[in-house]
Parts: structure tokens; C-alpha cells; sequence
């Protein structure tokens, strides 16, 4: 692990010298410039253009809603109800490997500039989900339990957490080639299998609300969660695109192979838990059109990650491109305009 922290070199730092992990003594992780990674700098100021806070959010036509017994089958609310049980908790422990596994092992200052606002992210989306529950009265206790008591949750996030107990571990050595895997694999199963597959069944199930004017408060906020999600998911990407970029070794054929494995693994899961939410589907949605979008958004990670595509689906929701491709001027269901940006718009 990374401990260059607190030893300075009398040297002046350049940009040349830094590495995103491993940094070696004559680099200082205290000094964020001179820059060398703008990409990570250029995410922690989208980051901060986009700011939100759920408490900003009226959730009045929400509770009115979800209190006529009329106004959801008993379907729709199962759906909803497990959504929520899974991001409630979902995003703490993204927050907690974050600080935790993450932060200790990159040492370089402008990606660790990004984990820090990153890390308030997904503080905010804790706090989404914890006043969602608290404006719907829902029951705090069964959707806080979920992870622990709904099976299909519960395996989704006992395999991010897989990768996290060898991060752990005092003793892994990033320096040696089986460390650092172990940490790429870490960060696969954080920013691309949570954060950027495990999650967008559950944003796809609740803007389909929002596009029926249904829950509009709650798919507000989900929209800003996905535009962060989005953001975090690409920083992970080219986090560890340049992870490998530096150390070309640990990208070798087996460990592809592994990657490729523990995605597709991710991707059954997932279709589990949709078979666990979509018994009978419901207006628009089904397991068979949630299982092919988790598919098509599995294979732009591959690509992504410069891996094979594996499924070569059609995506079933095309209108989920518009809003993820939403500037931030206004939100897609036009409930009302929130505006934090003081530069220029956001680019895709
Ligand atoms: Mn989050
Ligand atoms: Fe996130």
C-alpha cells in the first residue's frame, strides 16, 4: 500500500514524475499541482457543477400518490419498494470502499481531489434514498434490512464486497503484479459492476415511473443520481484504463479472462434479482427487456475496458440515452429546474 504520504523530497515536483498509484519518493501525495491527470481534475469540476441536495426536491405529489391505494398495483409497489431496499444500502457501501479500500491505495493528488467529491456523492445518495423512504413512510426497517434479507439483493452485494476483503488486508503489495490485480479487480467490481451495471436496472425501473408522471420527486433525484453515477463510472474507467496503461503487465491474458468471467457472473446476477423484482412485469417493463438492456450495458462496459463484447444485444430502452445525455439546464421530466452550473454545459 501506498505510504509516500509524509515523505517529502527537497525536490520540486513535475507533472512527469506523478503516477495514478505507487508513487515512489521523490512524488508528494499532498501536492495537487503541477497537474498531470486533467481528466481527473476535469471530473471533480463536472462533479461540483452538478450539485444537488435531495432535501431541494418536493416530494409532495409523491406522498399524495403513494397514498391512493388506486394509484399503484401491488406489483408496481413491490418493484419500487425493492429498488429502494437495494440502493439504500448499495450506495453506502460504495461510499465505504471508497474511503476505505480506494482512497489508501491511489496516492496520486488530483485522482484523490476526485474521491474526495466523490465520496460526498455518494453521501447525498444515502441521504436521497433515506428521505425518499422517510417522505413515503415506507418502512424504514424492512427497506434498510433489505441487503440482508432479500436473496437477490443480499448476492449482488455480497459479490462487490468480494473484492474488497483482499484490499484490506495490510498486506497486499500494489507493488507486486498479483496486488495490484487484486485492486483493478476491486475497481471493476465497484465502477463497473455496482456502479455501472448493478444500478441501471434500478434507474431504468424508476424513470419508467417518471415517464408516466408517476413519482416525480423520487425520479428527479434518481435522474441526478444516474448523472452522477455516470460521471463516477467514467472516472473508474479511466482510472483503471491508465492503471494499466502504466503497468501493462497486470493486464495479461488470464486476468482478462478473470475480468470477463467476473462481469458476466455480475450480469446473471442481475438477472436474478430482475426475476426477483418483475415476477409478472408490469407496464412496459419485464424480466426479459430489463435482462437485455443489463446486457447491452454490460457489453459498452466491455468495450470500454478495450475487452470483447459478450451478448451483442439490442438496447430496449432508447430513451434512456436521451436522459442520460441530459444537459444540465433542466431535468427531463421538466418537474422544475435546478441550476448549480455557473460554466459551460456538460459534455457526455
Ligand atoms: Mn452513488
Ligand atoms: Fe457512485
Amino acid at each position: 500500500m501506498s505510504n509516500s504520504c509524509f515523505r517529502m523530497s527537497k525536490e520540486r515536483i513535475t507533472a512527469d514524475k506523478k503516477k495514478i498509484i505507487n508513487n515512489d519518493r521523490t512524488v508528494d501525495c499532498n501536492q495537487l499541482v503541477p497537474i498531470k491527470y486533467k481528466w481527473a481534475w476535469n471530473f471533480y469540476l463536472d462533479g461540483c457543477a452538478n450539485h444537488w441536495m435531495p432535501s431541494e426536491v418536493s416530494m409532495q405529489r409523491d406522498i399524495e400518490q403513494w397514498k391512493d391505494a388506486k394509484a399503484f398495483t401491488a406489483e408496481e409497489r413491490h418493484i419500487v419498494k425493492r429498488t429502494f431496499g437495494f440502493f439504500a444500502t448499495a450506495e453506502t457501501l460504495v461510499g465505504n470502499n471508497l474511503v476505505l479500500a480506494v482512497y489508501r491505495m491511489i496516492d496520486n493528488p488530483e485522482c484523490r481531489q476526485y474521491l474526495l467529491r466523490q465520496a460526498f456523492e455518494e453521501a447525498i445518495h444515502v441521504h436521497a434514498f433515506q428521505y425518499i423512504v422517510q417522505s413515503l413512510s415506507l418502512d424504514e426497517g424492512e427497506m434498510f434490512n433489505m441487503y440482508r434479507e432479500v436473496e437477490a439483493i443480499y448476492n449482488k452485494d455480497q459479490y462487490a464486497m468480494s473484492c474488497t476483503d483482499g484490499i484490506l488486508d495490510q498486506n497486499v503489495d500494489t507493488k507486486t503484479k498479483e496486488g495490484l490485480q487484486k485492486f483493478v479487480k476491486n475497481l471493476i467490481g465497484f465502477y463497473v459492476i455496482t456502479e455501472g451495471i448493478f444500478f441501471y436496472s434500478g434507474f431504468v425501473t424508476m424513470l419508467s415511473f417518471g415517464r408516466q408522471n408517476r413519482l416525480p420527486g423520487t425520479c428527479e433525484q434518481i435522474q441526478y443520481i444516474l448523472r452522477d453515477e455516470s460521471i463516477h463510472m467514467n472516472f473508474g474507467i479511466e482510472l483503471i484504463n491508465n492503471i494499466i496503461a502504466e503497468n501493462p503487465e497486470v493486464w495479461d491474458e488470464p486476468f482478462k479472462e478473470e475480468i470477463i468471467g467476473f462481469i458476466r457472473t455480475a450480469v446473471g446476477l442481475e438477472h436474478k434479482y430482475a426475476e426477483e423484482c418483475l415476477p409478472n412485469g408490469i407496464l412496459g417493463l419485464n424480466t426479459y427487456l430489463l435482462k437485455e438492456y443489463v446486457q447491452y450495458i454490460a457489453d459498452r462496459r466491455f468495450e470500454r475496458l478495450n475487452l470483447p463484447k459478450q451478448y451483442n444485444s439490442e438496447n430496449p430502452f432508447p430513451w434512456m440515452s436521451e436522459v442520460i445525455d441530459l444537459k444540465k439546464e433542466k431535468n427531463f421530466f421538466e418537474t422544475r429546474v435546478t441550476e448549480y452550473q455557473t460554466g459551460g454545459a456538460l459534455e457526455w
